[in-house]
């Protein structure tokens, strides 16, 4: 019995100094918390100062892409080129956030510059839909669903 509560003893020990000590989790979404200058998060499509789409629609992103996780849908621009700033660009572009495992890749891969991997971290969703980032999303800011 002595044994008993001396291990209780340590045991209420060790709580009371955890509480008194600084926390490791932090109270989101209410506070966000900071990432590594380096962290990948999820991806943006960018454009120039004319607001015309990098994204050529080459597809060496999606060829490069370990896990499958993007989907380009190339096509010529036309003459007036009203979209991008070059003949071609994607009409289609997607990223499925959850094959993607974040590895960067599709940035390094990308001629123009086009597909960036951002510091936004919160991916959740209540299907598997909302978990595919397509074209409009990828062009505007990233924010949670
Ligand atoms: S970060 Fe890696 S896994 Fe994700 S889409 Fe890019 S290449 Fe694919
Ligand atoms: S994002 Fe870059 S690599 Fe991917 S299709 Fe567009 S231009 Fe090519």
């Amino acid at each position: 019995m002595f044994e008993g509560l001396k291990a209780l003893a340590n045991g209420m020990k060790t709580t009371l100094r955890m509480l008194a000590e600084p926390r490791d989790t932090v109270p989101w979404p209410e506070k966000k918390r900071e990432v590594a200058p380096r962290y990948r998060g999820r991806h943006m499509l960018a454009t120039d100062d004319d607001g015309h789409e990098l994204c050529v629609g080459c597809g060496l992103c999606e060829a490069v892409c370990p896990a499958h996780a993007i989907r380009v849908v190339a096509a010529g621009a036309g003459e007036d080129r009203p979209v991008s700033w070059t003949e071609r660009y994607a009409v289609d572009y997607e990223v499925d956030l959850i094959r993607c495992i974040f590895c960067g890749m599709c940035e390094e891969a990308c001629p123009t510059n086009a597909v960036r991997l951002t510091p936004f971290m919160e991916l959740a969703g209540y299907s598997r839909r909302d978990m595919v980032a397509d074209k409009p999303a990828l062009l505007g800011p990233a924010v949670r669903k």
